[in-house]
């Protein structure tokens, strides 16, 4: 490991370091639908990137006007999501908490601090990836979202998911990736492995969510681990 990302995770606390090995078992998932729509037809040239722009801003303010669910009712404003548009890894969170939803942009304060260190602890600033949650709106109360609010939201990201193309996805979070994955398995039996996300079948890990990390910080090594094999699964397929 090199030194930066050593000071890098002395940064976020974490002091035990093991790297897994042998990690790489594929896992097909059927589950969690994903538009294959939407894909650059011509990327690279002027007009491709003038069409594809304009794809994003139709989809940005279709959220922004979105009344699907109940929860447009309570929001101060969507949270759309944030990164680069070609960027290799996707991370996909729950839903806005009270910061998200006050500045409009997902994973800010502590959690999206430790999330921000994390990253940049593979090499992957916050810049590098696109970072969007399944839910647009926040949940009053920080409550878990309903399934029926999922479902409405969802094909906003599956459209975020198609347009950008990721190699890699990394879900964070048990809600997150129990809906990704359509599975009732705990966290802990979810990460650790190599899902194959959607028709495009993108590579698809689990991590614990920063909020989480910041509670039970003994966690922290076991999600560098996760860390670690999204940096292997970039690198083996660059
Ligand atoms: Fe629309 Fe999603 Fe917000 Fe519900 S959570 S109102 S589906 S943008």
């Amino acid at each position: 490991m090199s030194a930066r990302a050593q000071r890098y995770l002395a940064e976020i606390g974490i002091t035990v370091y093991e790297r897994r090995r042998g990690h790489d078992a594929a896992a097909s998932v059927a589950g969690g639908a994903l538009v294959a729509a939407a894909a650059r037809a011509t990327a690279g040239s002027p007009a491709a990137g003038e069409a594809e722009n304009e794809v994003w801003e139709r989809l940005a303010a279709e959220v922004r006007a979105c009344t699907r669910c109940g929860l447009h009712k309570t929001r101060t404003q969507t949270v759309f999501g944030v990164g680069r548009r070609d960027a290799e890894l996707f991370v996909i969170g729950e839903a806005p908490g009270a910061d998200e939803d006050r500045q409009g942009e997902p994973f800010v304060g502590r959690a999206g601090q430790l999330l921000n260190a994390m990253l940049r602890a593979i090499g992957l600033p916050r810049s590098e990836v696109y970072i969007a949650n399944i839910l647009k709106c926040r949940p009053p109360g920080n409550r878990d979202p309903q399934p029926e609010e999922a479902s409405a939201c969802t094909p906003y990201l599956s459209r975020q998911i198609a347009l950008v193309r990721p190699r890699a996805i990394l879900a964070v979070g048990r809600i997150a990736a129990q809906w990704l994955l359509q599975s009732d398995a705990p966290i802990g039996r979810l990460r650790g492995r190599v899902f194959h996300y959607g028709e495009s079948g993108t590579p698809l890990i689990v991590t614990y969510h920063p909020a989480y990390l910041l509670r039970s910080p003994l966690a922290k090594a076991t999600a560098w681990t996760d860390l670690c094999m999204v940096k292997d699964l970039l690198q083996r397929r660059a």
